[in-house]
């Protein structure tokens, strides 16, 4: 072969080129041109249909009197009466070596110009050379006007008898290698029969002993000058044949092998028998000739056939390509795939899926004539069986196709689990030929496309398994990226969960390092991800394994079983409480956690509260208890001052003890929301003034409390009752907080919109971190600065529910040592 070998198409080109020149020449010929002419003509012919190739007449030498035909050299004798007359030869330049085609080009051109010089001669061969090229013309003609042989060749034999032979055969390989008679033609009716009954009966093989067998074994003309009945006897099978042989009286016969492109296509047998003629060497160059030229038609016909059908391939491929990328919802794609096989690939269409459990699911079933459901309905109820030793369970797992050429229902339905009730089933349609493909991707083998011949019984072959394996690639590469979009697009919707979820999520792999930190996370540690993401853990905590143990763990996609551990986690030195929960797996440990040192630290103060309480409580009742008892065992009618301060006593831990235990009811009725408020018209300036008086009467020695308002100071909408236990409280505190005595002052401002309450004190102080959260429930600041006064650390928190729900606004103001300034503001309306 070639060193440069050309396409196809660029080979049909040539060709036809090739066959217009001699087709030009063999014309010449026959309007007469003179021989010399004739050579010089052949010549310009061989330059131009051997583009690059140097082309001469050479002297006959013993080497050239057979043609010969390599890469490098072509030469073709000019037969004459006895030796060739002159040899037409051809050199070959280093790019361009010779196919065989260019070798018969030669020759065709070598035996036209044999046949015209036989004309030369005598007045009888002159008439014999002229109806040759007369009828190789006409050949040449309705061989290249079309490109459906089998129709041309019909009409070749027509042309061919009478005036060649009395019957004629044409014998073609077909695309299987079966050898076809495509044509027999009879100038007599009767044989005509006889012919038929031969070609169905009696086809010619290769080695066979017909003429055609013998020239297709050989590769070389057969000529048969004159059969003996023992010759006729040796070229048949049996007696039948021999029967139809003599019928058919052959009385001298040439059968030529068809040979285009260094194969063998064929064979043409040509017979006399009533005409009583015999062929000579003149009728062998013919002969050869005309199959020659029969031989390119052919391969003309079977290389357009082929491109077309590659063409029809690729349009397919295309089309089936555009539907697979336009959509992303694959089992609707695969469906619209099948539809567009049949009927064009094969009359049903089927692709089935494994599914992620390893089920093998039917997706897509198609049928050509639209009867997709009675398809369906015979398939349904027919489990694949994983195992089959064939079929599609078979194709998917070991990923190689299957091609049946010649399929039954039996052998489609032996992959199902009763393979006998579904061929009984299968036995109603056609069932003629069968391919299964696995549709792979990526090395992974996600299901098969099965495509059965049904009523149009075409055989699948080779090449139709060829374009199937494309197409299921194809579909196999959709279907991955389908999947993967939707796993990406899974990625990003969970990206979103846990971008936008409160609780912290970090995922730690198997090698200790952090790979997710979510915002929650960034929230609840004030670490930003960009810092921690794709370092060690145990470098950021020390200890993260430890934690990692006491949290007990989940396992991924299931219910979890172990409840969130909470416990203090010190991260860059702040300790916080975390509600930590965890999930191992083979890549490596979630966890999910959620601050919760706030509640944590609530409970704390909870616990602090009922100690605090208790002794809160205590001290009073203790007081309450030990006047009770002296007033009851001793006679003290004497001692009317002493009795008075008992009682006194009594009332006054009394209230103490009523206003602890009313601070604990109301915020316990703060907190359940059952609180109102009982609005009306009232006077600031009284209320103030009253809580001042009543505060006076329990002054501790040393302490003093001021009061002085704005003049005019109006009215305001609010509860009274609630407005005086917020003053009694922030006063209490302000005497309270001086221990050892000092100034309280409460004075009442007037303002056009709203009341201002100020009750500044001399006492202690509040350290500036201390002073939002003196107002939380149960906060107090630290006994060592209080100098051990006594509280609950409800009073303040109560304050300031009430002033808000009142609409107002309480704040202080305050340096340690220098006492404190509540301020409490209330609107008119
Ligand atoms: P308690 O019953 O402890 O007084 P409060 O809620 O009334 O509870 O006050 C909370 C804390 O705020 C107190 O424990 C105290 O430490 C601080 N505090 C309140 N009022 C004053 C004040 N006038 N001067 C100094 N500290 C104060």
């Amino acid at each position: 072969m070639g060193v440069e070998q050309l396409n196809p198409l660029e080979e049909l080109r040539r060709r036809e080129r090739q066959q217009a020149l001699v087709a030009e020449l063999g014309r010449s010929a026959l309007t007469g041109t003179e021989l010399p002419e004739l050579f010089d003509e052949a010549l310009a012919a061989a330059a131009d249909g051997l583009a690059g190739a140097r082309v001469e007449f050479c002297e006959p030498t013993p080497e050239t009197t057979e043609p010969l035909i390599t890469e490098r050299e072509l030469a073709a004798p000019i037969r004459g009466p006895e030796r060739p007359l002159t040899v037409l030869a051809a050199h070959s330049t280093e790019e361009q070596p010779f196919s065989p085609d260019d070798g018969l080009f030669l020759r065709a051109l070598a035996n036209l110009l044999a046949i015209a010089a036989g004309r030369e001669h005598a007045d009888e061969r002159r008439r014999a050379s002229e109806a040759s090229l007369g009828l190789l013309a006409e050949a040449g003609h309705m061989l290249a006007s079309t490109l459906d042989y089998q129709e041309t060749l019909v009409s070749l034999a027509k042309l061919v008898v009478p005036s060649l032979a009395d019957w004629f055969i044409v014998d073609v390989v077909d695309d299987e290698g079966q050898l076809q008679r495509v044509a027999v033609t009879a100038a007599d009716p009767g044989k005509q029969e006889l012919l038929e009954e031969l070609a169905l009966n009696y086809p010619p093989r290769p080695g066979s002993r017909q003429p055609a067998g013998l020239a297709l074994e050989r590769g070389a003309t057969v000529h048969f000058p004159a059969f003996t009945p023992e010759e006729l006897r040796e070229t048949t099978y049996d007696d039948r044949h021999y029967e139809i042989m003599v019928a058919l009286a052959p009385h001298s016969a040439i059968a030529v092998p068809l040979v285009a492109h260094d194969r063998t296509l064929g064979a043409l047998t040509f017979a006399w028998s009533e005409s009583a003629r015999t062929y000579g060497d003149s009728d062998l160059t013919l002969a050869e000739e005309v199959a020659r030229r029969a031989a390119l038609a052919i391969d003309n016909a079977r290389l357009y056939r082929a491109e077309q059908a590659a063409r029809d391939r690729t349009t397919f491929l295309g089309e089936a390509s555009n539907l697979l990328a336009g959509s992303l919802d694959y089992t609707e794609t695969l469906a619209s795939v099948a539809r567009l096989a049949v009927p064009r690939m094969a009359d049903w269409c089927l692709f089935y899926m494994l599914s992620e459990e390893g089920r093998i699911e039917r997706v897509a079933v198609e049928h050509g004539g639209g009867r997709q459901d009675v398809v369906r309905a015979i398939l349904a109820g027919h489990e694949l069986k994983p195992d089959a030793p064939s079929g599609v369970p078979s194709v998917i797992r070991t990923g190689r196709s299957e091609l049946h050429s010649d399929a039954t229902p039996v052998s489609l339905a032996s992959d199902v689990d009763q393979p006998e009730e579904l061929a009984a089933a299968l036995a109603e349609v056609e069932v003629h030929s069968t391919m299964c493909v696995p549709l792979i991707a990526r090395g992974r083998t996600l299901g098969a496309l099965l495509l059965v011949s049904a009523e149009s019984a075409r055989r699948f072959s080779e090449q139709d398994l060829a374009l199937a394996e494309e197409l299921a690639s194809r579909a196999a590469l959709a279907v991955d990226n389908s999947r993967l979009y939707r796993e990406v697009e899974e990625r990003a919707e969970a990206a979103h969960a846990l971008a936008t979820v409160a609780d912290g999520v970090i995922f730690i792999d198997r090698q200790g390092t952090i790979r997710v930190w979510n915002a929650a996370a960034e929230m609840i540690t004030g670490i930003p991800a960009s810092s921690v993401r794709g370092r060690g853990a145990s470098e950021l905590f020390p200890g993260w394994e430890q934690i990692a143990e006491a949290v007990p763990a989940n396992t991924p996609a299931q219910a979890p079983t172990a409840s969130p551990r909470t416990m203090p986690v010190t991260i860059y030195g702040r300790e916080l409480w975390l509600s930590i929960s965890r999930v191992a797996s083979a890549e490596g440990v979630v966890f999910a956690f959620r601050d919760v040192t706030e509640d944590q630290r609530l409970e704390q103060l909870k616990s602090d509260f009922v100690a605090t309480v208790s002794h809160e409580l205590r001290t009073p009742l203790a007081a309450v208890y030990g006047a009770a008892v002296t007033l009851a065992d001793r006679d003290l009618s004497g001692r009317p001052d002493l009795q008075r301060a008992l009682i006194a006593q009594i009332v006054d831990q009394t209230e103490r003890l009523t206003s602890i235990v009313s601070d604990i009811l109301l915020t316990s009725e703060l907190e359940a929301g059952r609180f109102r408020l009982t609005p009306g018209e009232i006077d600031p300036v009284a209320v103030a003034r009253a809580a001042v008086e009543a505060a006076r009467l329990r002054l501790p020695d040393g302490a003093e409390i001021e009061f002085d308002a704005s003049p005019g100071a109006g009215t305001v909408e609010t509860d009274a009752g609630r407005l005086r236990q917020v003053l009694d409280n922030l006063i209490e505190n302000a005497v309270k907080y001086a221990p050892g005595g000092g100034r309280t002052t409460v004075h009442v401002a007037a303002e056009e919109t709203l009341v201002r309450f100020t009750i500044a004190d001399s006492g202690v102080g509040i350290p500036a971190a201390e002073l939002e959260r003196i107002f939380e429930k149960f906060y107090r600041l630290d006994p060592e600065h209080t100098r051990g006064v006594a509280g609950t650390g409800l009073g303040l928190y109560v304050c300031k529910e009430l002033v808000e729900r009142m609409n107002g606004r309480v704040s202080v103001e305050s340096a340690v040592g220098r006492g404190s300034t509540f301020t409490v503001e209330l609107p008119r309306r």
